[in-house]
């Protein structure tokens, strides 16, 4: 198991590289280790991890509220690249009861982050649990507010136990939005169509909507609540306390 101050280390070393350095030393390092895909954009990373090493772990959160355009992208990407994708799923008896309770659009009333607690939070959970480190497509120019202090490589402190310590690798950090555009055109990586349609930040369709030209890509998320606060609970230590 790695140390703090391995970490540290890592970092130093990581910092500022490309994010195929990045991910190839992610790679070299653990063998345990899986990709997160939240079918938007980040299926760079699929592309770029597939040509340093074929066995590698996919997962996507299935929060059984992705439009049908993210479901037909994630089987395009599992075809595309001819990997598995693990879809993680919501626990049935407490999403139940919480729909019973609540409805199928509470977070509209009372926020996002119960419903993002039951159907994203805590199948991700579970998974890291397994997992000794995660690789996730977070980038600084997606949020203004809760993105631009995260580093190449951390001790995922929202995630890691007194027994089980979990790394997380943000390979695409310092990268802007065209440059992942210009990979996609460059490599003709497969996207979401959504993104054809004025959507860049894509999440689950309730709490998703486009953009217009010059707003900000996280300005289509949660829109009806404070910046500060739009993060779904997989990244909570970007929040400030
Ligand atoms: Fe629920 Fe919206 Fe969060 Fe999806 S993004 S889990 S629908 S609150």
């Amino acid at each position: 198991m790695m140390t703090t101050f391995d970490i540290e280390q890592l970092q130093t070393e990581l910092d500022q590289k490309n994010p195929r350095v990045i991910l190839k030393k992610a790679l070299e390092l653990f063998d345990n280790i899986a990709i997160s895909f939240s079918g938007a954009e980040d299926v760079v990373l699929i592309d770029m991890a597939l040509a340093i090493r074929k066995d590698i772990q996919v997962f996507s959160l299935d929060t059984g509220r992705l439009h049908p355009e993210t479901y037909r992208f994630m089987e395009k990407v599992r075809k595309h690249y001819q990997i598995d994708i693990e879809l993680l799923t919501p626990d049935r008896d407490v999403l139940d009861s919480f729909v019973k309770k609540k409805g199928l659009f509470s977070f509209y009333e009372d926020g996002h982050q119960e419903c993002c607690g039951i159907r994203k939070v805590e199948p991700l959970k579970r998974k890291l649990a397994h997992l000794d480190a995660w690789i996730t497509g977070q980038r600084k120019d997606q949020s203004l507010d809760t993105r631009q202090d995260i580093p190449e490589v951390q001790i995922d402190t929202a995630f890691s136990t007194a027994e089980h310590q979990l790394v997380k690798f943000n390979p695409l950090l310092n990268w802007s939005s065209a440059q992942v555009w210009d990979y996609i055109e460059a490599y003709q990586v497969p996207y979401n169509e959504l993104h054809e349609k004025g959507f860049i930040s894509i999440g689950c369709e309730p709490c998703t909507r486009a953009v217009l030209p010059n707003q900000h890509e996280r300005s289509g998320r949660w829109w009806w609540e404070a910046g500060a606060k739009k993060e779904c609970g997989l990244h909570a230590g970007n929040l400030k306390k």
